[in-house]
């Protein structure tokens, strides 16, 4: 999508620091942190949010949360937290689905 601003990072029309990225997808740290590490990872296919998930989705999923892990691991993170905001009452102002990995502070719960 032409106007997404994840997709254009994903094909590298905007600038982002990004962490680690593969053919299929991309991680970056967010313009605004909430957390000391706070990192958005991304599908580089657009997919709005998790209501736009599909069967054929399952395998490219299943990467990201390797890749998750894979970052986590590389920043010798002990803690962490992943949250995907669907929807903008749950907060989401990007539609283009992504995992925010958030640490480095302690995190409260309930989420706000
Ligand atoms: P959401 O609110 O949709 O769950 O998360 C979107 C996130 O994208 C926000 O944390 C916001 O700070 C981040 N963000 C918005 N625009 C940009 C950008 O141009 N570059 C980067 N790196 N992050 C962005
Ligand atoms: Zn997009």
């Amino acid at each position: 999508m032409n106007d997404c601003i994840f997709c254009q990072i994903a094909k590298k029309e905007r600038n982002a620091r990004i962490v680690f990225e593969d053919e299929k997808t991309a991680a970056f740290y967010d313009i605004h942190p909430q957390a000391p590490y706070h990192i958005l990872v991304i599908p580089k296919k657009h997919i709005t949010n998790v209501f736009d998930l599909k069967e054929e989705d399952k395998d490219l999923i299943g990467h990201i949360f390797l890749i998750i892990n894979k970052i986590a691991r590389d920043l010798n993170l002990f803690s962490f937290r992943i949250v995907t905001n669907s929807g903008r009452e749950a907060g989401q102002s990007v539609f283009h689905l992504h995992f925010h990995l958030l640490s480095g502070r302690f995190m409260h719960w309930p989420p706000g």
